[in-house]
């Protein structure tokens, strides 16, 4: 029987995923398909309910439902329940149901080790957004024990509720929200080490979350927005003298996570980083 796999969201025109997991299960020899779906906030309810299905191995999950989708699941891991976001539902065997999990964590503290030798510890971070990707990397954040945290985003009352909801992660971080038009967030970039940019700004566009006039030519900066691979954010950063790094290995350590949680099986990272890329150059 073949099994079968999903992404849902809405948009979901542009996602990788499909490529990235068909390659993957290809290379692994598992007989099973990946597919995007259209799921509207309206439909997801019932789409959720007709993935307990014996064929489904588990999907992953998007804007907008990353954090609208746990009420509906049997359970989440701990790791889901820190970021108070879940991206990967594993379909569990023997009447475990529904379990999310979160590999956004996973797939960013691994991108920031493997490609750029880095980890949080100690660092003074500025992360930009406060949406279901910015949770997972604030969880990073705190577990690693950076320094300090600041989040700054458009809506300043949803980087207030990521925070608040950050309580039930022990922690030693300094931590504070911010209007990421608020003046102070030009102190907070000339003193950060670690700049991130989780909100949608860049993607497929040229624009810029926040002018990097003030940072600091020691600083990294990662944008996880990965199409175009390359962002306006990332070469401003670059012309600062800063060290960059894009999302897509995020995106492709999150992806083999998840595959991991679906199959048992450790996928190879190459084989799926080579499917993103491909279509990413249009090919
Ligand atoms: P989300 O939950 O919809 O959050 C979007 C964030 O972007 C919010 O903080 C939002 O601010 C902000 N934003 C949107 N438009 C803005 C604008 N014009 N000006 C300022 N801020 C704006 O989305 P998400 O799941 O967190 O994803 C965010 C981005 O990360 C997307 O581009 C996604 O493709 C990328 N991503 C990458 C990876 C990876 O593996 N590399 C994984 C997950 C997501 P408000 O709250 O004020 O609306």
């Amino acid at each position: 029987m073949t099994r079968h796999a999903y992404v849902i969201g809405a948009p979901i025109g542009h996602s990788l995923s499909p490529y990235m997991h068909n390659a993957a299960f290809a290379a692994c020899g598992i007989d099973a398909a990946f597919e995007s779906v259209e799921v509207r906030p309206a439909g997801l309810e019932r789409w959720v309910t007709n993935a307990r299905a014996s064929d489904v191995l588990g999907f992953n999950v998007t804007v907008p439902h990353k954090e609208t989708i746990i009420p509906i699941l049997d359970r989440i891991d701990d790791e889901a329940a820190r970021a108070g976001a879940v991206n990967t539902v594993i379909v569990g065997s023997g009447g475990q149901g529904l379990i999310g999990a979160n590999t956004d964590i996973v797939g960013f503290r691994r991108s920031l080790k493997l490609e750029a030798g880095a980890t949080l510890r100690d660092q003074a971070i500025v992360l930009l957004g406060a949406g279901g990707a910015a949770r997972a990397i604030a969880v990073v954040a705190l577990e690693d024990e950076a320094r300090s945290l600041v989040v700054a985003n458009r809506h300043i009352e949803r980087a207030q509720r990521l925070l608040a909801d950050l309580a039930n992660v022990r922690h030693r971080t300094a931590i504070h929200a911010v209007d990421i038009r608020d003046v102070v967030l030009v102190g907070a970039l000339h003193e950060a080490t670690v700049v991130v940019n989780a909100t949608s700004v860049g993607l497929q566009s040229s624009d810029m979350p926040v002018d990097l006039d003030s940072l600091s030519p020691d600083a990294l900066v990662v944008d996880i927005v990965y199409n175009p691979p390359r962002t306006a954010f990332l070469r401003a950063a670059e012309r600062r003298g800063a060290r960059v790094l894009g999302g897509l290995g995020m995106l492709v350590y999150q992806a083999a996570a998840s595959f991991e949680r679906w199959t048992g099986v450790a996928p190879p990272i190459s084989t799926m980083r080579a499917a993103a890329e491909g279509v990413l150059r249009g090919a």
